[in-house]
């Protein structure tokens, strides 16, 4: 199917396909399922010594190790190739964990299952391309390994949902999805910015997709990897893919942004989990009231909102007898800066006041060209 042709109504509902839900998988003990290893496997050493330690915590349910990088300049270390898949293997029999690597082509499909790898993910700038993404299906039809997909490096949810149903449609059924941010020329503190809420949407559109955060690529540096985890919690997600090296100074990729197994149980052990619901009358109660007191103000911002297009309509009415154009720079300039003065005094983010003005602006400006073209 072809999303691009869809109307807004029709992108906005559900996506039926059959997934097993990740608590039901056999490597899922407890929430947050952790997906642990180090960005890239550099050499046997490593690898063991990375795995004996993350073993041992007991609290990592699937080794990750990436075989095939994508680096985004040549000339970086772009991956040990097919003889890591022998190390994994070696992690699998020795500390019985499953093992995941990362897929780009068919080719690593075939080696990947050739060498009975538990689980693959499809990195950021594989599921920006259908292409990629049909082979990959394609080489995975009807296997049993559990498949990943991240994100597209760029904010399409589209895209993000039309990866995972290809996948879904070859057959898999532990198919989860995770979110690693997305990337932005934009000044951001991150390395990928994480958009939470197209994450929250793609679960809406495909109700029962399992859904990791991987803080390490989201954030780019070891100091977020604690708040960025806890943030995906508080939103229920179901699991995190986390970069782990026994040393990561000297780590081939991605030095920045690991930790050491033992940096990842701390972050781990403080995780704060809370319940996504509860059956305790009083607090079913109180949140009722408050979300209809929540129900209120959306009213209103909806009353204003009709209130504010009339008046923009309006002044169209006028610009047009006027003959005087739509846009006035200097006065939604000084809209602007007004608001983002007001809005800070009020505890908004100048981001925030930016985000929602652009929006109405946007919208007036709509309404008043309908009525430009009025006769
Ligand atoms: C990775 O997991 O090592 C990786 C390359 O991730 P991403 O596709 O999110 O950049
Ligand atoms: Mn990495």
């Amino acid at each position: 199917m072809n999303t691009d042709t869809l109307t807004m109504e029709e992108k906005k509902t559900g996506t039926e396909l059959n997934i097993s839900p990740v608590e039901e998988w056999p490597v899922f003990k407890k929430r947050p399922l952790i997906i642990a290893g180090p960005c890239s496997a550099e050499n046997e050493e490593q690898v063991m010594t990375t795995a004996a330690a993350l073993c041992a915590s007991g609290r990592v349910d699937i080794f990750r190790a990436g075989i095939w990088k994508p680096r985004t300049r040549p000339g970086q270390f772009e991956g040990i190739g097919s003889p890591g898949l022998r190390w994994l293997r070696r992690v699998r029999e020795e500390y019985g964990l499953p093992v995941a690597v990362e897929v780009a082509t068919e080719k690593h499909v075939y080696e990947a299952l050739k060498q009975g790898i538990d689980a693959v993910w499809i990195g950021a700038r594989t599921s920006v391309n259908p292409f990629a993404l049909n082979e990959i299906a394609a080489a995975l039809r009807d296997s049993d390994v559990m498949v990943f997909v991240k994100n597209p490096v760029n904010p399409d949810l589209e895209l993000w949902i039309g990866a995972l149903e290809r996948i879904s449609n070859a057959g898999i059924t532990r198919l989860a999805a995770v979110h690693r941010g997305f990337s932005t020329w934009e000044k951001c503190s991150f390395r990928n910015q994480p958009r939470w809420q197209i994450a929250v949407e793609l679960r809406q559109r495909i109700p029962g997709i399992g859904l990791l955060c991987d803080p390490s690529h989201m954030g780019g540096d070891r100091a977020f990897i604690g708040d960025l985890s806890q943030k995906a919690m508080d939103l229920n997600y179901d699991g995190l893919m986390i970069e782990s090296h026994f040393e990561p100074s000297t780590a081939l990729s991605d030095r920045k942004q690991q930790l050491t197994p033992v940096e990842l149980m701390k972050v781990l052990g403080s995780l704060v989990l809370r319940s996504p619901t509860s059956d305790d009358p009083e607090f079913l109660e109180t949140i009722e009231d408050l979300r209809s007191q929540i129900d209120v103000y959306d009213n209103l911002l909806l009353d204003i909102l009709e209130s504010r297009m009339q008046v923009a309509e309006t002044i169209g009415r006028y610009k047009k007898e006027h003959s005087i154009t739509i846009l006035q720079s200097s006065r939604w300039k000084e809209v602007k800066d007004n608001a983002v003065d007001k809005g800070v005094r009020k505890g908004l983010t100048p981001e925030f006041i930016h985000t929602i003005l652009e929006a109405i602006h946007q919208e007036s400006i709509a309404h008043q060209m309908k009525v430009m073209k009025e006769e």
